[in-house]
């Protein structure tokens, strides 16, 4: 723990002639304390008894979530790479009473650990790989850890543990015969690339759950009503035939003329889609040599909306294109799916039952070395310095910002309820997959956040285990959101691409 409020005073070492640092320490110590007990006694008249525990249970784990967030920080596999930190979250379940099913969907990093017996079955997602490229110190300034290597950018070294921190509370709540049901956590492996819950899905994974939760790292701190895009990620390869580009290029077939025009029809396309979706390519493969006719070519691309049906619609003009491409350039051409996401199914009753938890908890608090810690973030990244703020946002009616990325959990939202919180583990404004989450999901800024969605979460969960009438009413939305759709995932057939060990 980087920045703790209690040890930080406690371990600094004034300067023997500094007699007023020492009498700020033990001031700020007092302090420090006072707020925490003052919380803590205004919480205590307004929580009940369970959810009382439920603090208590993610307060006594609390040094063993945060080594397993320290350690998956450390460890930084990128997606499918996950085997370590996989499994010290996997051994963690296993000593705390779960039922370890390894190795899920045929991805050895995927897992699922249970507790219970019976309904409700409520499950929670745990992510764990990192982002290739983004190691960086635990710093206020861009400092790289290990040249090349992956870092956790996305902050899902916080994640797993914060998720399986609020799984054992509601286990330890089953032991002892305060509420009945199933608490599943699932191992979910490369969200940054395959979409390993896209798999999870596919195999029907989440289909007898009666809800399901999440949540993910952030500026903020709120109840999360903003959705994600659909998406769908493919390849069009076009192969036609060599020939010296200057001696003979009437005996060549172009497959690179393909791919400019195959790119030429996309930005046409452009023009006749709706505002909302977004169509984004590379040229992966462009030939080899100027002086080769290009006998192979590849554009890679993905294609966002807010609905998978619409995705689906510009997809399928898109592989029209490529069709028309291959004929004018007379080559051959091959569309290959990657992989494609659903769009979030955002479940507004779970959400309200959320936030009432977060109005419960109140506030994360943060010493004064921490805000300082987050400004300096914010000037190494010249962005405005307003520190760090872990306040519960508003409850919004209505959403004026939807999500502009994509998620696989939006996937697992359309085979059971999912309900989604954000909570802050990096200073104000902080852009997402950058050096600065790197550095705050690896200090006490982090763990804050993470053991405070552990509580935000698992107060939530046991809400739908003891209000049956609330469990129903989410189950009411998602039903009659999801109208007469059927979840099929956007993969290619067969198992998911694991790299060989
Ligand atoms: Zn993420």
């Amino acid at each position: 723990m980087f920045f703790s409020s209690i040890t930080f005073v406690v371990t600094l070492k004034p300067e023997p002639s500094s007699m007023s640092f020492i009498n700020k320490s033990v001031l700020l110590f007092l302090i420090t304390n006072l707020v925490i007990l003052t919380s803590f006694a205004q919480k205590s008249i307004k929580l009940s008894p369970d959810k009382q525990a439920i603090i208590s249970s993610v307060d006594k784990h609390s040094a063993e979530l945060i080594a397993l967030s320290d350690s998956i920080w450390k460890y930084a596999e990128p997606a499918l790479h996950e085997y370590r930190s996989s499994k010290i979250l996997m051994d963690y379940a296993g000593q705390q009473g779960f039922n370890v099913q390894r190795g899920v969907s045929g991805m050895p990093t995927a897992f699922i650990a249970s507790y219970g017996a019976g309904r409700p079955v409520i499950g929670i997602l745990g992510e764990y790989d990192a982002l290739p490229g983004m190691s960086q110190k635990v710093s206020s300034k861009e400092e790289v850890l290990k040249e090349g290597a992956a870092g956790h950018a996305c902050g899902h070294n916080l994640f797993s543990p914060g998720s399986l921190g609020a799984a054992i509370a509601i286990k330890e709540l089953i032991q002892q015969g305060k509420i009945k049901g199933t608490v599943r956590f699932y191992g979910t492996p490369a969200e940054e690339s395959i979409g390993g819950k896209i798999y999870m899905a596919r195999d029907g994974l989440f289909n007898d759950l009666d809800a399901c939760f999440d949540w993910h790292p952030d500026y903020q701190t709120k109840a999360d009503l903003d959705g994600s895009l659909s998406m769908v990620d493919f390849t069009v390869e076009f192969s036609g035939i060599s020939a010296h580009a200057s001696s003979n290029p009437w005996d060549g077939k172009s497959a690179l003329d393909a791919a400019q025009l195959f790119a030429d029809g996309v930005e046409m396309l452009r023009e006749h889609i709706r505002p909302t979706a977004r169509m984004h390519y590379v040229f992966s493969d462009g030939g080899d040599v100027p002086n080769v006719v290009p006998a192979h070519a590849a554009v890679w691309m993905w294609i966002r909306d807010r609905k998978q049906a619409d995705v689906e619609k510009i997809y399928e003009r898109v592989q029209k294109i490529a069709e028309g491409a291959a004929l004018m350039a007379d080559v051959k051409y091959k569309i290959t799916l990657n992989v494609g996401d659903y769009e979030m199914l955002v479940n507004r009753t779970g959400n309200m039952a959320l936030n009432s938890n977060l109005q419960l908890l109140g506030p994360i608090t943060y010493t004064p070395q921490e805000i300082s810690f987050a400004k300096e973030i914010q000037r190494s990244m010249g962005i405005d310095t307003t520190g760090i703020k872990g306040v519960p946002l508003p409850f919004k009616e209505t959403v004026d910002d939807p999500e502009t990325g994509s998620t696989d959990v939006a996937d697992v939202s359309w085979c059971t309820p999912d309900i989604s919180l954000i909570v802050t583990t990096t200073p104000d404004n902080v852009p997402g997959h950058s050096w600065a989450v790197t550095s705050s999901c690896g200090l006490s800024i982090g763990h804050k956040g993470m053991l405070y969605a552990a509580k935000a979460m698992a107060m939530t969960m046991l809400d739908l285990y003891q209000q049956p009438e609330l469990l129903a009413a989410v189950r009411k939305e998602f039903t009659e959101k999801k109208g007469d759709c059927v979840f099929k995932a956007m993969l290619p057939d067969g198992p998911p691409p694991v790299p060989q060990k």
